[in-house]
């Protein structure tokens, strides 16, 4: 469902904007199905074993959540930010100024696409047959972010231990936007020192 009001306009161009808008779910279980059928492509076409690719998938999730820190952190939040017309306004500041705009959580599918497809050639390029288990726990971890980020703010925080996952977010969106850059877990904001 469409819902331009709710949201600020991006591009001019009526195609752009359109692009630019992407449900969320759809997203989300689009990775989701291009890592499964990455891992199963290792299992069955490259005959790699399924406990060597559950290792690499390990290490492809916690790859992906010190990427999510950093990427918050130094790429979006680089600068002013919000002055800029840049495509970190674009993709970030815009979440900041209107957070509840349920088609401006996640990339817009065909850039969620094509940017998974180069994080593959590229972890191909530099970790040969090790990518079909990596890349899937990189992406799953890109997926399962979106989805976090996506019921924190679309839905009312759980009463239990995941709470502080709501309770962060919303200090980073509503009170110190120098901390808190983490969504899955506060975890790297420990280590980094930017724990609220
Ligand atoms: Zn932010
Ligand atoms: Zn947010």
């Amino acid at each position: 469902m469409r819902t331009p009001n709710q949201g600020k306009r991006l591009f001019k161009n009526p195609v752009l904007e359109w692009l630019s808008r992407s449900s969320a779910p759809l997203v989300i279980s689009s990775l989701f199905i291009v890592a499964l059928a990455v891992f199963c492509l290792g299992i069955f076409q490259m005959r790699i074993s399924f406990w060597k690719l559950a290792f690499l998938f390990l290490v492809g999730l916690v790859l992906f959540s010190l990427a999510e820190y950093l990427i918050h952190r130094f790429v979006f939040h680089d600068g002013d930010y919000k002055a800029g017309k840049s495509w970190k306004t674009k993709i970030h500041a815009i979440h900041h100024d209107i957070p509840t705009d349920p088609e401006r959580l996640t990339l817009p599918l065909p850039v969620a696409l094509f940017a998974s497809f180069l994080v593959f050639f590229i972890f191909k390029i530099i970790l040969g047959n090790l990518a079909f288990g990596v890349f899937p726990g990189f992406i799953s971890g890109y997926a399962f972010y979106l989805l976090v980020h996506f019921l924190i703010h679309t839905r009312k925080p759980p009463q239990n231990h995941l709470k502080i996952l709501w309770r962060n977010h919303h200090i980073h969106h509503h009170l110190k936007e120098d901390k808190a850059y983490g969504v899955t877990t506060p975890f790297w904001d420990w280590v980094f020192g930017t724990l609220p």
